[in-house]
C-alpha cells in the first residue's frame, strides 16, 4: 500500500504498532533516540496481562506459583520476557502496615529490555525499518486557519542524526508520536489545537527500582511477601520476588520536593530485611506519568499513544499495557483509513472513541486520575484509617491497583457512612474524591463519537469545568 507512517520512538506501543501496520502491507519507518541493546528499561515492570496477550505474546501458565511455558526467562532462556515467579495475588498493605488485603493482581512480571528487543525483532520481521540514533525534534505541518485540533496538517516530522548532529526533514503521510512523557513533536504544535500543553509536575511520579541479590539461608527465615504498601508517602513502596535469588524493591512517590527521595523508602526497607543483600543487579529510577490522559490523540496526518498522550494507570503508574493497547487500536484505524487513501482528523477519531467509549479504560484512568491526587493528600495516618475501617475494601483497591474506577453503589455508600462515623473529615475529603471521579467518568463516557469540531469544543469545555484542568 503506498501510504507511509513514520513512527517516533521505539518504546512498546511504538513497535507493536509497526509491526502491526507493516503486517497489513503499509511503509512504516520508527526513528528511535536510542540504541537496540538499550531499548525498554534495565528491570522488569508489572505489566497488564490483557495487553501482552492481546500484542500476540505466547503467555505462559501457572503451575503452582512459577509461571511456565516458551517465553519465560529461565537459565536455558535468559532472554525469555517472563520473570519465573507468579503474583496471582497480591498483598496490599496500609501505610502503617496494620491491615492487609489480597487482590487479583492483572499483572505479569516481565523483563523490558528483553520484551522491547522482542517486539522491536517482530516488527523488523513484519517489514517495518527502525532507525536508530534519529532524535524526532519537531513537526512539520501547515495551518487550515480553523482553531483547534483540526487547525494543522502534518507533513512531517525534523529528526536530527544523533551521531553526525544533521537534521533532516523526513515526509510522511502520518506521523505518530510515541516517545514517552517527554512528547516533544505534539508539544511542537500550535497552542489553539488543544495537542500541545506539556505535563505539570503533578502529572508525575518520582520512582526507584532495584534487583537486589538475596541470601538464600536468611530469606527462609525473612519472609518477604509480594507486596504494595499502598498510599505511603503519596505513592506506594513494593517488593515483588524474581526467583530464589532475586527481588525487585521498589517506591514511588509524587514528583514533589516535599516529598522523600523514592531511594530513601526502598533503603529503609531493606534495612529491616537482613535477607536483602547489598548487591545491586539491575534498576534505575526516572519521572513516570501519571496524571489524566490527553482529550484528544489525533489531528490531521498525525496521532499520539502511550506515554506521550498519558495513558498510564494513575494510581501504579503501569503504562505499558495502556501503550500497547492503544497502540493496537491506532493499526487497526490506520491500517482503515490507509485503505481508504485517508489521514485527516475524522477518519483517525476512531482511536479517541476506542480507548473513551468501546473500552471503559479511558473513563477509568480519568477518574483514577482524581481520585489519586485527593487520596495522596490525605496522608499515611488517614489512608490507614480507610484501610484499617473497611471503607477502601478489597474490591475497590483490587480495581483501582488493575487500573478501573469503580462507583460506590448506595450500599457502600451508606457502609462507609458508618464506619466513618467518627472520622468526618476523612470522609468527607474521601467523598469529594469520589465524587469528582464519579463526575469525570460519566463525562467521558460521553465522549463526542465522531469528529465534529462544534461538539467536541463543548465537550471540552465542559470537561474543563469538571477536572479543573
Ligand atoms: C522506575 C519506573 C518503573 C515503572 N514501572 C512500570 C511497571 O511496573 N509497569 C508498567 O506498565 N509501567 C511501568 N513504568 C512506566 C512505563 O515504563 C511506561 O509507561 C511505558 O514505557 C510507556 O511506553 P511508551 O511506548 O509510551 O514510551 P517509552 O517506553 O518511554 O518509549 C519511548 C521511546 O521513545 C524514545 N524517544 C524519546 N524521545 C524521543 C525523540 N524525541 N525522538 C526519538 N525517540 C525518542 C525513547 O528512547 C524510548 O525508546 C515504569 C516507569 C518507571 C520510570
Amino acid at each position: 500500500m503506498n501510504y507511509r507512517v513514520v513512527i517516533c520512538g521505539a518504546g512498546p506501543g511504538g513497535v507493536v504498532l509497526a509491526r502491526e501496520l507493516s503486517r497489513a502491507g503499509l511503509e512504516v519507518f520508527i526513528y528511535e533516540k536510542g540504541y537496540y541493546a538499550g531499548l525498554g528499561h534495565d528491570w522488569s515492570d508489572a505489566v497488564e496481562r490483557v495487553a501482552l496477550e492481546a500484542a500476540g505474546l505466547e503467555m505462559p501458565t501457572l503451575a503452582g506459583n512459577q509461571w511456565k511455558g516458551k517465553l519465560v526467562k529461565t537459565e536455558d532462556n535468559p532472554v525469555g520476557l517472563f520473570e519465573p515467579h507468579a503474583i496471582p495475588f497480591l498483598q496490599l498493605h496500609s501505610p502503617d502496615y496494620y491491615s492487609v488485603k489480597l487482590i487479583e493482581f492483572r499483572m505479569i512480571t516481565t523483563d523490558r529490555r528483553n520484551l522491547g528487543q522482542y517486539l522491536a525483532d517482530e516488527a523488523l520481521a513484519a517489514g517495518a525499518k527502525i532507525k536508530y540514533g534519529y532524535e524526532g525534534l519537531e513537526l512539520i505541518y501547515t495551518e487550515t486557519g480553523e482553531q483547534g485540533p483540526h487547525g494543522v496538517e502534518i507533513e512531517g516530522l525534523k529528526v536530527r542524526n544523533l551521531e553526525s548532529g544533521a537534521v533532516e526533514d523526513v515526509r510522511a503521510d502520518l506521523v505518530v508520536e510515541s516517545s514517552g512523557f517527554n512528547a516533544a513533536l505534539r508539544c511542537s504544535l500550535p497552542e489553539y489545537t488543544g495537542m500541545a500543553r506539556h505535563f505539570r509536575d503533578i502529572d508525575f511520579g518520582f520512582v526507584n527500582r532495584e534487583v537486589r541479590r538475596r541470601d538464600r539461608e536468611k530469606a527462609r527465615i525473612d519472609v518477604i511477601p509480594d507486596h504494595y504498601r499502598y498510599g505511603f508517602h503519596t505513592g506506594y513502596q513494593w517488593s515483588h520476588i524474581h526467583n530464589e535469588e532475586l527481588i525487585d524493591v521498589g517506591a514511588g512517590v509524587r514528583h514533589d520536593p516535599n516529598n522523600p527521595d523514592p531511594k530513601d523508602i526502598i533503603e529503609e526497607f531493606i534495612s529491616r530485611h537482613e535477607s536483602i543483600l547489598a548487591e545491586k543487579i539491575r534498576g534505575g529510577r526516572s519521572l513516570c506519568i501519571v496524571g489524566p490522559p490527553l482529550n484528544n490523540f489525533v489531528t490531521n496526518g498525525f496521532l499520539i499513544i502511550g506515554d506521550a498522550a498519558s495513558t498510564s494507570i494513575p494510581t501504579t503508574g503501569c503504562g505499558v499495557g495502556s501503550a500497547i493497547l492503544v497502540g493496537l487500536w491506532a493499526a487497526e484505524i490506520i491500517s482503515e483509513a490507509a485503505r481508504e487513501g485517508k489521514k485527516d482528523i475524522a477518519a483517525l477519531w476512531g482511536v479517541n472513541t476506542r480507548f473513551y467509549l468501546d473500552s471503559n479504560r479511558g473513563a477509568s484512568l480519568a477518574a483514577l486520575s482524581a481520585l489519586r491526587t485527593v487520596l495522596q493528600d490525605l496522608g499515611n495516618e488517614k489512608l490507614s484509617f480507610l484501610f484499617r475501617s473497611d471503607i477502601m475494601d478489597k474490591y475497590t483497591l483490587e480495581d483501582a491497583v488493575n487500573g478501573i474506577f469503580t462507583k460506590p453503589t448506595i450500599n457502600k455508600m451508606i457502609a462507609t457512612l458508618f464506619k466513618g462515623l467518627f472520622k468526618p473529615a476523612v470522609l468527607l475529603q474521601l467523598n469529594r474524591g469520589i465524587s469528582s471521579g464519579s463526575r469525570i467518568y460519566n463525562h467521558y463516557r460521553n465522549y463526542p463519537p465522531f469528529w465534529n469540531p462544534d461538539t467536541y469544543d463543548k465537550w471540552c469545555r465542559e470537561a474543563k469545568k469538571i477536572t479543573n484542568y
